[in-house]
């Protein structure tokens, strides 16, 4: 209980803190020392907060220990990143919490040859974790300026399977499709229909689904039908159209 009021009251704070200047090495700078100074925390936290909980798969876990998380975020909440929940990162947006990220990419069971397609760049943190997994990552942002600031940034730390596109997810990449996995992540009110088209035969997509309280579906495509399961209660930021109304 007073771990969770600590957490809520520093979530509060970094909110509050995130109205102010917000910035981020375009190149996702990283110095030498920083990087050697969150190595550690990086592992101790895939140690607790992943491996201590229910993911197994090697491949996840190998792409969280690597990918730095800390170049993904506001300089004025660097200090933060390896922590066990979600972080803002300017445009009213947040990165998922570490444990969301691994529990969604586990979930989607993430193959070598898979062409994946995510709604909601944001940080490009899940994009990126993606792209060490599997061979392509499209990737869809609806908000111009953190589509610029984060194509910059995956494009400056060399992910070249990595397609970032600006627009509404909610009508998916008709022209990639169809794709192996898709990932969303941020709630809507139903399955987007677009999206179940655009996922192949056989293929898995995990979206929050929701208003207010969500819950986390994971969908498989067989025989064209959708099998819809239930796998976690989580709280995202909405799905938007381009007036910012809610799907
Ligand atoms: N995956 C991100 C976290 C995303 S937060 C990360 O790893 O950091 C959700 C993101 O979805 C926000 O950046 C928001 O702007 C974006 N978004 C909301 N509605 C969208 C839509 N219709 N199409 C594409 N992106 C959308």
């Amino acid at each position: 209980m007073k771990l969770r009021i600590t957490a809520t009251v520093l979530m509060c704070l970094l909110l509050a803190a995130s109205c102010g200047k917000q910035s981020i090495s375009q190149k996702g700078e990283n110095t030498m020392e920083e990087s050697g100074q969150f190595a550690q925390r990086r592992s101790e936290m895939v140690q607790y907060q992943i491996r201590a909980r229910d993911i197994t798969n090697k491949k996840v876990i190998e792409a969280m220990l690597k990918v730095e998380r800390h170049r993904f975020v506001p300089e004025d909440v660097k200090e933060y990143s390896y922590e066990d929940y979600p972080l803002p990162i300017g445009e009213g947006q947040t990165i998922s919490q570490p444990y969301i990220v691994a529990f969604m990419t586990e979930m989607i069971a993430p193959g070598p040859e898979d062409k994946v397609l995510e709604i909601g760049t944001g940080s490009g943190y899940q994009a990126a974790i993606l792209a060490e997994i599997v061979a392509e990552v499209f990737t869809i942002e609806i908000n111009e300026a953190l589509y610029r600031r984060t194509k910059a940034l995956l494009s400056g730390m060399g992910y070249k399977n990595i397609h970032t596109i600006c627009g509404d997810g909610f009508a998916g990449y008709p022209e990639a499709a169809p794709f192996d996995k898709i990932i969303v992540t941020a709630a809507s009110s139903e399955v987007p229909p677009k999206l179940f088209e655009q996922l192949r035969e056989g293929g898995k997509m995990i979206i929050p689904v929701g208003e207010g309280y969500q819950e986390l579906l994971l969908i498989t495509k067989l025989n064209g039908q959708m099998i819809r399961e239930n796998v976690l209660p989580v709280r995202f930021v909405p799905l938007i159209d381009k007036n910012g109304k809610r799907y």
